[in-house]
């Protein structure tokens, strides 16, 4: 098939008339740009690279517009999480992350990393059959078009130095071997449709000597992410424990490498920007989840000029926005320096697409060899009328967004999702409803 697009975003920079043609595989075989659309061509008109969305916990979904108010902190937050997390099952799970995924598609992000720990029943048992809140998720993206990465996330501790709590149980897998031994079968167990990435939760979750293990028992290849320095309080535990910061536990371990991602990156010393930067890694920052929380303001500009990728994710998903981060990321940098333009629109936009997709181990972008996942833009709202094309990422919301393709098909159109025949439209918002209708009968604290 070929799109053409009367606009494309390509490296960032706005080219007119393009025609991709799209191979049976779904990616992109040849970019010819200045021709007129030829008959038959599905035509488009203001076109950006699908948005990867650099880290997700489709779960805390259920907690927007419920925590937002009365104050306390990250710590009471995470209290309120546990809650939600208590009370999912694989078929709760399976509807929620279809919801959600459902809203991150018709937003604009075409691929999700989902940073995923719930694994076990609430006792911290197995399920069985084996993997079943793992193949919830799978089938969650499979049944929206989202691509997916799953994070299975490694989930030991407590705390530094402190076992699972009862809420944490479920996320444990007892020892750093046996969340290998897991994470192994379930490489085996799922088929090529789900790219199975890994993550370390934290450096307050796993010891030195168990991420160690971990990047040593994972193949290479295998994308990596890791919570980092979300917040003081981490850093101060890890240095009384460590006498060292959790990047320089990391870069001990062995785990500071091109294929990690270390997701928030916010509150580092001048060494630790350097160690991150040397080693080229991508920085995930999640600005609307990060404000929210009030995490505080990371280290952006001074993580790119020292090698960094800057990704960006949407996290708790109390946001789910691609433009609303990526404005959040420099409206940070702008806000910390009080200076304008600290990214340019051509990095802003390498952020939400390029990088996003490293994050989840695929290749983003409109260029040949990448999948052809696009998203269309309105140009002619209330937002965006008037901009100039390479500054729509500063301009449109996800409300702007109009078709989303994937893999060459289209799977949303003004908001609603195509569903994986293309048949009749879902709305993501009927989706949520019924979703999270079961965690309505709530857990006031
Ligand atoms: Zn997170």
């Amino acid at each position: 098939m070929i799109i053409h697009c009367q606009t494309a975003l390509i490296d960032g920079v706005p080219v007119r008339s393009v025609r991709l043609h799209v191979d049976p595989s779904g990616s992109i075989a040849r970019i010819e740009p200045g021709v007129a659309p030829g008959e038959g061509d599905l035509r488009l008109g203001m076109v950006l690279p699908g948005a990867g969305n650099a880290h997700s916990h489709a779960f805390h979904r259920v907690l927007r517009g419920r925590t937002h108010d009365g104050g306390g902190d990250f710590w009471r937050w995470r209290e309120r999480m546990y809650a939600a997390a208590a009370r999912l099952d694989p078929a709760l799970y399976h509807d929620l992350a279809r919801a959600v995924f459902g809203e991150m598609l018709a937003a604009g992000y075409t691929a999700v990393a989902e940073f995923h720990y719930v694994h076990h029943r609430p006792d911290g048992t197995a399920y069985d059959p084996a993997h079943a809140m793992e193949r919830a998720l799978a089938e969650a993206a499979a049944d929206t078009g989202i691509r997916l990465t799953l994070l299975d996330t490694c989930y030991l501790a407590g705390g530094i130095g402190a076992p699972l709590t009862p809420a944490q149980l479920r996320f444990g897998d007892g020892t750093a071997a046996g969340w290998l031994r897991r994470w192994h079968a379930l490489r085996d167990a799922l088929g090529p449709s789900v790219v199975l990435g890994a993550a370390v939760h934290s450096v307050r979750a796993v010891t030195p000597e168990d991420i160690g293990a971990i990047v040593a028992g994972l193949p290479d290849d295998v994308p990596l992410h890791v919570h980092l320095s979300e917040q003081p309080q981490e850093n101060a535990d890890c240095l009384a424990a460590y006498g060292r910061t959790p990047t320089q536990v990391l870069a001990d371990a062995g785990a500071l490498a091109p294929r990690l991602s270390a997701v928030h990156a916010t509150h580092l010393t001048a060494d630790d920007v350097r160690m991150l930067g040397d080693a080229g890694v991508t920085a995930v920052f999640c600005p609307t989840t990060e404000a929210d929380l009030g995490d505080g303001i990371g280290p952006a500009r001074e993580l790119a000029d020292a090698g960094a990728r800057i990704a960006l994710g949407s996290d708790q998903n109390a946001v789910v926005d691609p433009f609303l981060e990526v404005r959040g990321l420099e409206a940070g940098e702008r806000l910390a320096s009080g200076r304008r333009g600290r990214f340019s629109t051509v990095e802003l936009a390498a952020a939400l697409a390029d990088n996003g997709y490293a994050a989840c181990g695929l290749t983003g972008g409109i260029r040949v060899g990448a999948p052809c996942d696009l998203v269309e833009l309105d140009a002619a709202t209330v937002r965006t009328v008037g901009a100039e094309p390479a500054q729509l990422v500063l301009a449109a919301t996800a409300s702007d967004v109009r078709r989303v393709i994937v893999g060459g098909r289209l799977r949303a159109a003004a908001g609603v999702l195509r569903g994986r025949d293309g048949g009749a439209g879902v709305d993501p918002a009927a989706l949520l409803a019924a979703a999270l209708r079961p965690f309505d009968t709530s857990e006031e604290d």
